[in-house]
């Protein structure tokens, strides 16, 4: 046997799994945590798990991690149970170690944990249809709903400042003074985008420190295949990968889902003129949205949520731009000029999303109506 396969051995047999294990296959296409399919032989039949060694250079503070996803989970389990729906299946169930802790901890100093695993239901990379789009924004809502009177503040903020724009912007003007690679004169164009616009960086910053948008709890990483979708329905039926589940603000996770979703064009297209926000998308996600929360949003958080992708939109441009300006050390890049690229293709969805700042209000505005 492997290191890797008797480290595995230690880890299955430091869970409450029950009956014989039976299989045993690396699992999903996911790129942060390793995560592993377990099928276990019981009394009552075959019974499935998922397995995941989570990212220690990526999250710091697993333990604290772990207990958020306790605190969300165990919350949205209650509420299913109570609307009458299946908690194996609408959330995600952790299993828990033999100490009862909700993780353990390997002799290599990993740390794992498991889940259920949910069956019948399937995980998609890509947006194939424009109706997955519009079930990932009723998922999401619905998160967003049931989780509506958690105390969020009570959660860990497991990564610093994710969604501060205001600290992002210190850090770009940063990198701007550094100018690592001299790149700072080529790209004054760019730079002045930013700094003409730095109001994006404090407004919702401000509305939340006058109590105008509340702390909510959000998701972070609201993509298609965050979401479990039923082969027999079609119907998004959970919300998955919980690892930046954070106290925040619902419309970052709105506008970072219209952000990446709604867009004409890929994250790093060259040609901007393919680059712009689809209305029709940005209406279905807004749609899927508004009917996911079913009424938990506040009138203030309704009338942010276009500034909100504009927010999102310009927060990670300007990361982008950070990062070119440093030399390429956080984001992984694949050509020169790549991560100007990806900051170019932001900017511009945000100059769009500014043309269409008052078609995108209405939208909200119809979809407001119909909840109330
Ligand atoms: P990402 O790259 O999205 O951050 P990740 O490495 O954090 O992914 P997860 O999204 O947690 O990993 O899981 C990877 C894949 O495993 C999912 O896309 C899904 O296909 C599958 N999966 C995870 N949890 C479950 C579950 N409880 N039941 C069924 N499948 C699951
Ligand atoms: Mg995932
Ligand atoms: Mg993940």
């Amino acid at each position: 046997m492997s290191g890797e396969e008797l480290i595995r051995r230690e880890v299955i047999e430091n869970f409450t799994f029950p009956g014989k294990l039976v299989e045993e296959i690396l699992y999903g296409s996911g790129h942060i945590n390793d995560t592993f399919r377990l099928a276990f032989e019981t009394e009552q039949g075959r019974k499935r798990y998922i397995l995941q060694r989570m990212n220690k250079s990526i999250f710091h503070k697993p333990v604290e991690l772990m207990e958020n996803i306790v605190g969300v989970t165990s919350w949205l389990r209650k509420k299913i149970l109570a609307n009458g729906g299946d908690a194996d299946r609408e959330t995600l169930n952790i299993v828990l170690a033999r100490d009862g802790r909700p993780y353990y901890l390997d002799s290599a100093g990993d740390y794992w944990r498991a889940y259920l695993f949910i069956e019948g239901a399937s995980c998609y990379d890509k947006v194939e249809k424009r109706e997955d789009f519009y079930q990932s924004a009723v998922a999401f809502g619905h998160f967003q709903g049931l989780l509506a009177d958690y105390p969020a503040k009570t959660l860990h903020e497991t990564i610093m400042n994710f969604h501060n724009t205001a600290s992002r912007l210190d850090d770009f003007k940063a990198a701007v003074l550094r100018d690592t690679c001299g790149y700072a004169g080529d790209v004054q164009r760019e730079i002045r985008f930013v700094l003409e616009r730095e109001h994006l960086a404090y407004v919702l910053g401000e509305m939340q420190a006058e109590k105008k948008l509340p702390l909510r709890v959000t998701h972070n990483d609201t993509k298609l295949n965050n979401i479990m979708i039923d082969d027999k329905t079609g119907k998004a039926i959970c919300v998955i990968d919980l690892d930046t589940v954070m106290p925040g603000l619902a419309v970052n996770d709105f506008g970072d889902s219209i952000r990446f979703g709604a867009s004409t064009g890929d994250e790093d297209e060259r040609d901007l003129a393919k680059v712009s926000c689809d209305m029709e998308l940005f209406e279905l996600y807004t749609k899927g949205f508004v009917e996911g929360c079913a009424g938990s949003l506040t009138d203030e958080e309704l009338d942010m949520l276009p500034i909100g992708a504009m927010v999102m939109t310009y927060e990670c441009g300007m990361r982008f731009l950070a990062d070119h300006l440093d030399g390429d050390v956080y984001f992984k890049t694949h050509r020169e000029g790549h991560n100007l690229d990806r900051c170019r293709t932001q900017f511009k969805l945000v100059a769009d999303m500014e043309k269409k700042l008052s078609a995108m209000n209405a939208i909200v505005d119809k979809y407001r109506q119909r909840e109330r």
